[in-house]
């Protein structure tokens, strides 16, 4: 059988660190970095002794991001033990959330292309993340850093919905941007505040029964995610079309062989032995409570998305790359809220900006100049009192050295020239310069226009007014020569 023949079947589950000030069960800073153990305490250290108090703000984000991917959340809820023996894990056990999660039954609709799905949401649970291990490049063993020990998560399990590494793509993206907008975590996966847990099976066309079940493990980037899915359902195929079976096991993605390897098989998964936290009582989130969180979300990415398209007449395509991006989102309002022109601001953002900053390789986050400075671009264009090419210098100019545009184009001299008698003057030397394009001019070309202007607009360093220089050009050829 060939590969267009089975199916690709996937379920996420994706850890995301929250953004609160503190830890989930101590008062520790939530920073990443820092010099290794200074950011711990007696109590994520795990001394004996210490007891947990669950912070507050980590349910209340919890159920923020609960609330925006359309779960219920319940009223009670409780902290389980997860047992496990890892050096990073001083506990031997993480607290985490086991048959009463706080938030369940939800989903999530992605766009693809035309077409839009619901992928569906398991549960959402809080829980805590381990320490790290620095291991020693010479093999002289590891060092424990418990900085990130204790520093909430939430783990969003997905229903296996998904059928592609393109629909994979595009949940994890929609899932992030989610999160930003809400503002529960900065999802910046480099950092690893985002991971992914990928789960992967294949069947054939049309059969009713899923197959069996590989999970790759704490895959942190969006181009890994994708070619690790790819690799993984080839391999799945090649086993299934040889007769053979998939055996249920965890693996490990390398992402410089472009391979999975196996971490533990079926009989060496490991039997947590849930049970409730005896040193956290069950806690609850009222119907007050909730109702009061769901009135402080801001206005989510679908419905910025409606407004763009509908109230302002961007494109559905211009929309969808607008606020998949908080960061862009945002801009765009900011600037827009300056220029009145949101088609303009849109373009700018979608061609101008995004070009530079994928020449400079930064990312969005990484844009020195403010919202104001790029709506101040817009009028200016607007008004004429710069031309939309020299308006491209200007925001090159306003990543290198970010400031007022106005002050950018009087430094430079850069201010539009809409004077009569100089344009008349740029116009005479074009036109005595190519008489041959005059007359392609009057047989009927319309391109030697654009010839003409263009001469004039290098003339003039870019500087001349190009509707004056056209109409100019028209008259002068029509009148006098
Ligand atoms: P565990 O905690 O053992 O990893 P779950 O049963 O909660 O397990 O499932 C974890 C993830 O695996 C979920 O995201 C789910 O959608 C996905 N999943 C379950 N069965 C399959 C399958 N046959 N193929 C692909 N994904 C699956
Ligand atoms: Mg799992
Ligand atoms: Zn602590």
């Amino acid at each position: 059988m060939s590969k267009e023949d089975y199916e690709i079947v996937i379920g996420l589950e994706v850890h995301s660190e929250l953004s609160t000030n503190t830890k989930i069960f101590c008062s520790c800073p939530t920073d990443f970095g820092g010099e290794p153990n200074t950011h711990c305490c007696p109590i994520c250290m795990a001394m004996p002794g210490t007891l947990p108090v669950l912070n507050e703000e980590v349910v209340k984000y919890a159920v923020k991001a609960g609330l925006a991917t359309n779960c219920e959340i319940a009223i009670e809820s409780k902290n389980d033990r997860k047992n496990y023996f890892y050096p990073d894990l001083p506990k031997a056990y993480q607290i985490s959330q086991y048959d009463e999660p706080l938030c369940k039954k939800g989903y999530i609709e992605i766009d693809l292309g035309e077409t839009k799905k619901k992928i569906g949401i398991t549960r959402i649970h809080i829980e805590e993340d381990a320490g790290k291990l620095n291991h020693d490049p010479y093999g002289r063993g590891s060092l424990v850093d418990l900085n990130r020990a204790g520093v909430p998560l939430i783990e969003i399990v997905s229903e296996p919905d998904m059928r592609s590494a393109e629909e994979v793509d595009a949940y994890l993206k929609k899932l992030k941007s989610i999160l930003e907008y809400i503002e529960v975590s900065d999802c910046k996966m480099q950092e690893g505040s985002l991971r992914a847990d990928v789960n992967i099976s294949i069947r054939k066309k049309g059969a009713k029964e899923f197959g069996t079940r590989t999970e790759m493990k704490n895959m942190n980037s969006f181009r890994s995610i994708v070619r690790a899915i790819e690799y993984e359902a080839d391999r799945q195929i090649e086993i299934i079309d040889n007769g053979g079976k998939i055996e249920q096991e965890t693996l490990r993605w390398d992402d410089v062989s472009g391979k999975t390897f196996q971490m533990r098989d079926k009989e060496n998964a490991q039997d947590y032995r849930y049970f409730p936290d005896p040193d956290l009582i069950k806690f609850t989130v009222s119907k007050e409570t909730q109702e009061l969180i769901k009135e402080s979300l801001p206005e989510l990415p679908e419905s910025r998305k409606k407004r763009y398209t509908e109230e302002y007449g961007i494109s559905e395509r211009d929309s969808n790359i607008l606020v998949s991006s908080k960061y862009y989102s945002d801009l765009f309002e900011k600037a827009n809220k300056i220029s009145n022109n949101p088609k303009a601001v849109s373009n700018w953002i979608i061609t101008e900006i995004t070009r530079v900053i994928n020449e400079k390789e930064i990312e969005q986050s990484e844009i020195p100049f403010s919202a104001e400075h790029l709506g101040e671009l817009v009028i200016l264009i607007d008004k004429g009192t710069i031309s939309s090419s020299i308006g491209k210098k200007v925001l090159e100019e306003l990543f290198e050295n970010p400031r007022k545009p106005e002050e950018i184009i009087k430094e430079k001299g850069w201010i539009q020239i809409s004077d009569e008698n100089v344009i008349e003057e740029i116009v005479v030397s074009v036109l005595d310069a190519n008489p041959q394009s005059i007359a392609d001019f009057k047989a009927g070309k319309d391109r030697a226009l654009g010839f003409l202007v263009g001469q004039a607009m290098k003339q003039s360093k870019g500087k001349a007014n190009p509707q004056m220089l056209n109409s100019r050009f028209i008259e002068l050829i029509n009148n006098k020569y």
